[in-house]
């Protein structure tokens, strides 16, 4: 898959998200787990408080249905103390939250009672207070202490009168080691107290209340069950459960200190966990965007060097110079330009199955050329002959160089068709070397050519003769039918000259009407033979005329051998001329040979 911004950047934000997503959850589960002990602190103070308010509760009414029980005792109100005191002793022992017992007469005098310890609690105000109740009554103390008694009270039959109070005392050492078993960690605070905020039992020992100001009170006084109050150091969660048939409430409560302690534990590891997992999310972050940014400038350098690679593409496609490459060392072309296609005359594709020796019309210049690149000698420019597809030949330029690369060696070709400057080449050549009017060859050229001849003819000992011609009364001819017509009888002599000699003789036309000829491999006898024959084509040539005449000339010629010690081509051209004045002079229309006149 190709890895493009897009996805990086959706790469970055999911490990963002993620990341945060994952801190989230820790989060969510730590305030979960916050709630769930919250929940468990805030049930299982509840759960207490419930469960000794309704002991308690069950204790109350046994010790008061018992209570009921000894009061119903026939003689109890008139017993003696000693008989009264064993049926205390015996309730007693069925009954152990009992700490005292006591009767009472209708006085107000204690008459009888388990312990003999004079008991505060029974003081003329609780008994006025129970002189108002009606069969029983639970009453409690109301000493400046602020430590509550729990006394539970029956009248003794009479016929209308109070004939005395039976008084049971709960055993607050009993309730309170009631509340130690309740207690399930030091940092709960059980109390069994009434509306007035005094204590009857309490856990632990010694403790003091917790600040329930106005508002909690008003709270038990609404029967509200459970608060969460604040401490000065800590949170409380308080329990409020009345004691039925007393004016008593459990009050449980439970300090965050302690029921939070495990979860407090555990959110030290989640907020690790959560920093960790920051962390690592912004180190995932860091490095998806710096993956993203090397793929961005990666792609930046990819876009310029592909832009680049097109403009040089394009630049090799459309420059005017034909390229072609071909591996090594098979020679396997395996690119070529338009340029160079076209040259060749083939679609581009068609020349990736031929070799670079077959686009050579001769394959000797390819070894020699591609021998020289190979060995770290360009060729530059060097002119040679190309073949078309159709396998005509073309001239051009080429340049040939090798580049070794780790892949192997290239043979890189430049080429330059030059045909047409080869053409244009020649035609100045021609123009240069070539008279326009008779097409033969100039004097300048001439004397160039016949130079070559001379040193070779020389060099083997071959003869050699050289002819001057000139037309007879030429002038006579322009001034008759004019200059044009002029020019056609100097054509036709050309013409005649070219017909009558042989190939490898050189023929040019040096002056207005005056022709030479270099003979070579040619004996004075048989060159006399040759410009006699000459002679007389011209003399029988009749040149027609538009106006339906004609007109026949004659030309008068002389020769001369190569001699062997002529130092050049002037020379016998001299006495051929000379020859040629002797012909004129003897009546034209006739050979002089020099070396006759001479002998
Ligand atoms: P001769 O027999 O003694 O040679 O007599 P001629 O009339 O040929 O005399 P000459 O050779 O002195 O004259 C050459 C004449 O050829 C002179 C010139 O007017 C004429 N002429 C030279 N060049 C050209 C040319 O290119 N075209 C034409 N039509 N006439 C030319
Ligand atoms: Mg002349
Ligand atoms: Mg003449």
């Amino acid at each position: 898959m190709r890895w493009n911004l897009k996805s990086s950047s959706f790469s970055i934000v999911l490990a963002l998200l993620g990341g945060l997503g994952l801190v989230f959850l820790l989060a969510f589960q730590a305030s979960s787990n916050y709630r769930v002990a919250f929940d468990l602190a805030r049930s299982d103070n509840a759960h207490n408080a419930i469960k000794l308010a309704n002991e308690f509760s069950g204790m109350i009414r046994e010790v008061d249905l018992s209570l009921g029980d000894l009061a119903e005792y026939p003689n109890i109100a008139a017993d003696d103390a000693d008989r009264v005191v064993q049926r205390f002793q015996t309730l007693q022992r069925r009954l152990p939250q009992i700490d005292n017992l006591a009767r009472i007469n209708a006085s107000g005098v204690l008459t009888a009672q388990l312990q003999n310890a004079p008991d505060a609690s029974l003081e003329q105000d609780y008994f006025a207070l129970l002189e108002q109740a009606a069969q029983s009554a639970i009453i409690h103390d109301s000493s400046a202490s602020h430590k509550a008694n729990l006394l539970i009270a029956h009248r003794l039959p009479s016929s209308g009168e109070l004939d005395g109070l039976l008084v049971a005392r709960l055993d607050q050492r009993l309730l309170t080691q009631k509340l130690n078993a309740a207690a399930r960690n030091s940092g709960q605070h059980i109390f069994v107290i009434d509306k007035n905020l005094r204590i009857l039992a309490q856990y632990p020992s010694g403790g003091t209340l917790p600040n329930l100001s106005t508002p909690i009170q008003h709270k038990i006084k609404n029967n509200t069950q459970q608060e969460l109050i604040s401490d000065e150091t800590a949170e409380l969660l308080l329990s409020f459960q009345p004691i039925t048939n007393s004016p008593f409430f459990v009050v449980t409560s439970n300090s965050t200190e302690f029921y939070l302690a495990e979860w407090k534990t555990s959110i030290v590891y989640y907020l690790l966990a959560g920093f960790l997992m920051l962390i690592l999310t912004t180190l995932m972050a860091y490095y998806f965007w710096r993956s993203q940014r090397l793929t961005r400038n990666l792609r930046a350098k990819e876009l310029k060097l592909s832009a680049s690679e097109a403009r040089f593409r394009q630049m090799i496609e459309t420059t005017p110079v034909g390229l072609v490459l071909a591996r090594m060392p098979d020679f396997y072309i395996t690119y070529i330009n338009q340029h160079a296609a076209k040259m060749f005359g083939m679609p581009q594709a068609a020349a990736l199955s031929k070799r670079a020796h077959e686009l050579y019309y001769d394959r000797v210049d390819f070894i020699h050329h591609s021998n020289d690149a190979l060995a770290g000698q360009s060729v530059n420019n060097a002119e040679c002959i190309l073949k078309h597809r159709d396998g005509n030949p073309f001239w051009a330029n080429v340049s040939m160089s090798a580049t070794k690369a780790a892949e192997g060696t290239t043979l890189v070709i430049g080429l330059n068709d030059i045909t047409q400057r080869k053409k244009l080449e020649d035609e100045l050549k021609r123009r240069a070397t070539t008279d326009s009017l008779s097409g033969l060859a100039n004097r300048a050229y001439f004397m160039e050519l016949a130079k070559q001849e001379i040193v070779r003819a020389k060099r083997y000992q071959h003869p050699a003769c050289v002819l001057m011609l000139d037309i007879d009364f030429f002038k006579k001819v322009n001034d008759r039918y004019g200059h044009q017509t002029g020019d056609r009888v100097i054509k036709t002599m050309a013409d005649l000259c070219r017909s009558s000699l042989r190939d490898n003789d050189l023929l040019a036309r040096i002056g207005g009407e005056e022709f030479t000829a270099f003979l070579p491999e040619t004996p004075l006898a048989e060159a006399f033979e040759v410009a006699e024959r000459l002679r007389k084509n011209i003399e029988q040539h009749r040149l027609e005329l538009d106006d339906g005449g004609f007109i026949q000339f004659t030309t008068s010629i002389g020769l001369s051998a190569l001699h062997r010690d002529d130092p050049n081509v002037e020379a016998p051209l001299k006495r051929a001329d000379e020859a040629l004045y002797v012909s004129k002079h003897n009546g034209r229309n006739q050979t002089s040979c020099y070396e006759q006149l001479k002998m």
